[in-house]
């Protein structure tokens, strides 16, 4: 555990889950939409993966009526490193409890090492759930022929670019070829697959989505934008006036060293904004 600083204030809502509540609260009353994620990840102990799962279930429980009961979750918070058969049941035990609040979860993707078992994983639990959604990273070489099965077996999409750093052999370097994949999943995904997230801050995969659902008649109701907690807040803003759903993640908690880090890896702006606070 680590007291959220100063630094991380910007993409951390809080420590506490009435901390995130409370942000879902704020940005519902702009018309945005919130998901929320207990942060955590790389569980390696049956107890600690118990506790995750309880955490999930508590936030579930504490989202009040009104709000949308739409939280993210890392399956290596919840035993997929230690055994599939925990895991399974731990997530299963949270998408029970999602479905008698009418919630959601998405099962958020990590790097490449699990990209495989959480597919897998994700295809059991959807036989008794359809409360449950997968994100898949537009940088993978593997993410088209995922995105076609995804596809065919009407699952819940949120596609992103990616955050984890991948090998050339398992993922574009390029960013680009980055944009280019993302936009072929992106209308893959939007022709085709169930109300999909495009969750991107990049401005020229937002600026396609709208075109591309324009010319194709695709109606704005029928997919969504996510970002992440304290980036491109004005844009936020300017797609809800535009007519299109918004959906903001938003991280909570005491483990938002890893979180933190990926954010700054991504971004320039966002090591200045560290910077700028550090010699202010
Ligand atoms: C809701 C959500 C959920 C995610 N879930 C996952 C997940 O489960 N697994 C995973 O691996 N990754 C996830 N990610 C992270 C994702 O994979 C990327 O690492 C992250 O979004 C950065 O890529 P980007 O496309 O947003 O833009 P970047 O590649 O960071 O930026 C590209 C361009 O976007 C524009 N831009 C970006 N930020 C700003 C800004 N603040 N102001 C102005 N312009 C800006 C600029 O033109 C910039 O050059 C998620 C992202 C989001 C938004």
């Amino acid at each position: 555990m680590t007291p959220l600083t100063l630094f991380a204030r910007r993409f951390v809502a809080g420590e506490r889950p009435q901390d995130a509540v409370r942000a879902g609260q704020q940005l519902q009353a702009k018309g945005i939409k919130a998901t929320f994620d207990k942060l955590g990840e790389d569980v390696n102990d049956a107890a600690a993966a118990g506790r995750a799962t309880e955490a999930a279930k508590e936030l579930l429980r504490l989202i009040p009526a009104g709000l949308e009961r739409n939280v993210s979750i890392k399956m290596s918070s919840m035993g997929q490193r230690i055994s599939r058969d925990l895991c399974l049941a731990n997530v299963s035990s949270v998408l029970d409890l999602a479905k008698e609040v009418s919630g959601f979860v998405r099962l958020d993707m990590e790097g490449s090492a699990l990209t495989q078992d959480t597919l897998e994983i994700f295809h059991e639990l959807r036989k008794r759930h359809d409360n449950v959604g997968i994100v898949l990273q537009a940088s993978l070489h593997r993410t088209a022929d995922d995105v076609r099965e995804a596809v065919r077996r009407g699952d819940r999409v949120r596609l992103c670019k990616g955050a984890y750093k991948e090998p050339p052999q398992i993922a574009l370097q390029d960013m680009a070829k980055i944009r280019q994949a993302f936009k072929a999943c992106a209308h893959l995904l939007l022709d085709g697959a169930p109300r999909p997230a495009i969750a991107s801050h990049d401005e020229e995969l937002i600026g396609d989505t709208i075109a591309y659902t324009k010319e194709h008649g695709i109606l704005p109701s029928s997919f969504e934008f996510q970002m992440l907690f304290g980036l491109r807040k004005s844009r936020w803003e300017s797609l809800v006036a535009e007519g299109y759903t918004v959906r903001i993640y938003v991280p909570f908690g005491t483990h938002w060293i890893p979180y933190f880090y990926r954010r700054l890896r991504e971004r320039r702006e966002n090591v200045l904004f560290v910077l700028r606070n550090l010699f202010r």
